[in-house]
């Protein structure tokens, strides 16, 4: 018997490169990436239904009340949430869900996931962080300098999620993050069905 996939719930500060490793984990079919719904408007280039849904605020709201939302957040004046059924449909089928989403919102599934798998990803440094922003060009000096004082902020949760990755080289982060996943795998909870497998021809 297959084991259930895992949940694995994954923050960092913007500009870590959270979303070019998530980028190369999902390469994989073991792993379905979380679909939040936001009440946010689309940023250019981004998709209905492959970025996020985005709802309305009465829509969004009418799905807590239905109890279709695994965690939801308020955050900069917009809700993002977790839909909870396709997350369940998944696990079930032996896939394991990320989740990537902001402080709040994972130490709620902490509490309702107890089992759940813990990740913040960091950079090497903040003054790495600071040249990584300006090298993106896009935001003025006063929003970098928010952001970094934002970031500093948020690490400072870090020592409450699992595991740490730093996010120095691509590869080795990728790297990490696999041997991560593999010895959460392996963990004599989740191997029942490899006891059994071994035992059968005994
Ligand atoms: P952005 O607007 O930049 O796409 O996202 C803002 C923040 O919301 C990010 O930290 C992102 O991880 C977080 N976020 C995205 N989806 C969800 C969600 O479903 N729940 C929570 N709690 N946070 C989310």
């Amino acid at each position: 018997m297959k084991n259930k996939g895992r949940m694995i719930v994954v923050s960092a500060p913007s500009g870590c490169g959270k979303g070019t490793i998530l980028a190369e984990i999902l390469k994989s079919d073991k792993f379905y990436y979380s679909i939040s719904a936001t009440t946010r408007a689309p940023r250019e280039g981004e998709k209905d239904g492959v970025n996020y849904h985005f709802i309305t605020k009465e829509e969004f709201e009418r799905q807590i009340e239905n109890g279709g939302m695994l965690e939801y957040a308020e955050y900069c004046g917009n809700y993002y949430g977790t839909p909870k059924k396709i997350l369940e449909e998944k696990m079930n089928e032996g896939i394991n869900v990320i989740l990537e989403i902001e402080v709040q919102g994972a130490m709620k599934v902490r509490k309702l996931v107890p089992d759940a798998v813990f990740i913040f990803i960091v950079p090497p440094s903040i003054s790495e962080l600071e040249r990584r922003l300006r090298k993106r060009g896009t935001e003025t000096d006063d929003v970098i300098a928010k952001r970094v004082a934002e970031a500093a902020g948020e690490i400072k949760k870090a020592p409450d999620y699992d595991y740490i990755v730093v996010n120095g080289d691509l590869d080795d982060a990728v790297d990490d993050f696999k041997k991560i996943i593999r010895a959460e795998e392996m963990k004599s909870a989740y191997s029942k069905n490899i006891i059994d497998e071994v035992l059968e021809n005994a």
